[in-house]
């Protein structure tokens, strides 16, 4: 398995430790997401020394109205260490609105074009911003992974453009039927698997910090939404997040 989405730098834990019992759990995969410079270098030491683990550079929308949010073009000089693999995340908050809406879009502008000029892929965060969301990303050509995916009504549309989506922990609260019925329809070939450690821990776990190894309750709990094998969906995940962000 992979998870797609994991804040490894954020985490108490030693990410060694977090590794290992991830793969103890058969997820052998680990892509961690930086949220600012000093967060994407970490996460780019943490993939530097750890097997299966990738890292992906970007600096969030929370901080789209402060200082870091003028540092995107030093996302280029990490970008292009190898176990670099996309840009982000990135995206629109509309919840936690720590910068209005137009620092946030003018952050998320830049993140796509230094993805557009290096040929990489995007991790999108959107949280109750759909129809913005969409928008931005409407000329965007590359490869759009929709991280924490959490709006069955951007279902249709995400599927007409081949993004792929990503599904967290949230997909297994019980009050998340709707989200995992929608997420049913996403084809095996576009869908990935996350827990955006150390937060979201899914239902058997929640309420304590989240992990990457927990990213099999997630895969449990899609599959039965979608009526196939938890192993079918382990391994399209597994191959999908591979396509997604040509690693290894
Ligand atoms: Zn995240």
């Amino acid at each position: 398995m992979t998870d797609a989405h994991a804040h490894l730098d954020a985490c108490d834990e030693l990410a060694a430790t977090l590794v290992e019992r991830a793969q103890a759990a058969g997820v052998s995969r680990i892509v961690t997401i930086g949220t600012g410079i000093d967060s994407s270098r970490a996460a780019l030491e943490i993939a530097d020394v750890n097997e299966g683990v990738f890292a992906v550079m970007g600096i969030d929308p929370h901080q789209a109205a402060s200082p870091e949010a003028r540092r995107v073009q030093e996302l280029r000089e990490l970008l292009a260490h190898p176990k670099a693999v996309a840009v982000g995340e990135t995206g629109l908050d509309t919840v936690r609105q720590f910068a209005t809406p137009v620092e946030q879009r003018r952050l998320l502008d830049a993140h796509l074009a230094l993805a557009d000029e290096l040929r990489l892929p995007v991790v999108i965060h959107n949280r109750e911003a759909d129809a913005e969301t969409a928008a931005a990303l409407e000329p965007f050509r590359g490869t759009v992974v929709l991280h924490c995916f959490s709006s069955p009504g951007l279902v249709s549309l995400a599927v007409e453009r081949g993004y792929y989506v990503s599904l967290a922990g949230n997909a297994t609260y019980p009050n998340a039927a709707p989200l995992r019925e929608a997420s049913a329809s996403v084809p095996l070939d576009r869908i990935l698997v996350e827990t955006d450690s150390p937060y979201l821990s899914p239902q058997p776990v929640r309420g304590r910090p989240n992990e990457p190894a927990n990213v099999v309750h997630t895969v449990r709990a899609l599959a039965e939404a979608r009526g196939v094998e938890v192993e079918e969906l382990a391994a399209a995940t597994h191959a999908n997040a591979a396509a997604a962000f040509e690693l290894p």
